[in-house]
């Protein structure tokens, strides 16, 4: 299920006080110009994209965020074991069910690579309990998850049915850098310490599961007072890192 869409970006109301018609009549002109709903959020806007370069007058800034990255396991095997028909619809229902538990929470859908999404939270949409919407966004993917084998037409015998497919998810906050990177590709999106610890937590969280960093938890504690945390060694970082199930 679709929620109900902004009719102004939400971005542009917010950092400069610009209402920018994203919907009917009024965003016609403003389409002509090809100002539009952004891709990564509807909420949002083209201009909120370049808005670095533009508004800020800089390629980059820093920004304090929260990251969630969330995997689909499970798909690789299914994808071998099935005809691509069967499981080609499969990767845009997760990417759909990721979209609208991030937006509902002001969030943006920066990457999805292969079975795996990136999302961003506190940019260009402001709130400072960017965190704790993280950790909400991060649960509604999974209860929106759930049955996702079920979505599946497999055919009767078939030797998976879908039941062995999940979402392991990693989230991290802190400072980032956002805005263009690269020159022959530009690409909009945040690079630093936490996405690859976000990255790093989601490869060890199994189906089904949520981990977050002790940032997450000490700017979430509501969210997150699930318990102890648990170390572990993550691939490109020296010491074992403390996580915590939420
Ligand atoms: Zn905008």
């Amino acid at each position: 299920m679709s929620l109900p869409r902004s009719m102004i970006c939400k971005g542009c109301w917010q950092q400069m006080h610009l209402p920018v018609p994203l919907r009917g009549p009024a965003s016609i002109p403003f389409r002509a110009f090809g100002i539009r709903p952004s891709r990564m959020n509807p909420n949002t806007c083209t201009i909120c994209e370049l808005m670095f370069t533009r508004v800020m007058k800089a390629r980059q800034i820093n920004v304090d965020v929260s990251v969630l990255f969330a995997d689909l396991r499970g798909y690789t095997t299914l994808s071998q074991s099935h005809p691509a028909t069967a499981v080609s619809s499969l990767l845009d229902v997760f990417y759909d069910e990721c979209a609208e538990a991030i937006w509902e929470y002001d969030g943006l859908l920066n990457k999805t690579v292969g079975d795996a999404i990136m999302a961003i939270f506190n940019f260009p949409i402001r709130h400072d309990d960017h965190a704790q919407r993280a950790v909400r966004a991060a649960r509604d993917i999974q209860h929106r998850c759930r049955h996702l084998g079920r979505e599946l037409d497999f055919p009767k015998g078939a030797e998976a049915d879908g039941s062995e497919l999940g979402v392991g998810i990693g989230i991290d906050s802190g400072q980032t850098s956002f805005g263009e990177f690269g020159r022959s590709h530009r690409d909009l999106t945040a690079i630093g310490t936490v996405v690859n610890t976000a990255a790093r937590a989601q490869s060890v969280a199994e189906a089904g599961c949520i981990l977050v960093t002790g940032a997450v938890r000490s700017r979430a504690p509501a969210e997150t007072n699930a318990g102890e945390g648990r170390a572990y060694e993550l691939k490109g970082f020296d010491k074992p890192m403390e996580l915590y199930a939420v």
